[in-house]
């Protein structure tokens, strides 16, 4: 029987629980242009890539929101956290 590494599922969990609340809150949040990485609107630069260009649509950040939300492995970062070390 295949089963997913407690971290990894954890991790999945904790993912999935911002996902939602960044669907829910989009105005809140923007969207790196260079990365994609979710940031709060407040962020000047991007705290990954330090990108300066940024999507402000909503619906962006709720389709980034959506795609993050089936990942355990972070192909963006900011808001949506890179996996913990430990
Ligand atoms: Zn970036």
């Amino acid at each position: 029987m295949k089963t997913v590494p407690k971290k990894f599922a954890d991790h999945a969990r904790y993912r999935r629980k911002n996902s939602e609340h960044i669907y829910a809150n989009a105005e809140d949040y923007k969207v790196c242009s260079n990365c994609l990485s979710v940031g709060f609107q407040r962020a000047p630069i991007c705290p990954i890539c330090h990108s300066y260009r940024w999507y402000y649509d909503t619906e962006v950040v709720k389709m980034i929101a959506l795609v993050t939300e089936g990942t355990v492995l972070p192909f963006t970062a900011g808001v949506a956290p890179r996996l913990r070390s430990e």
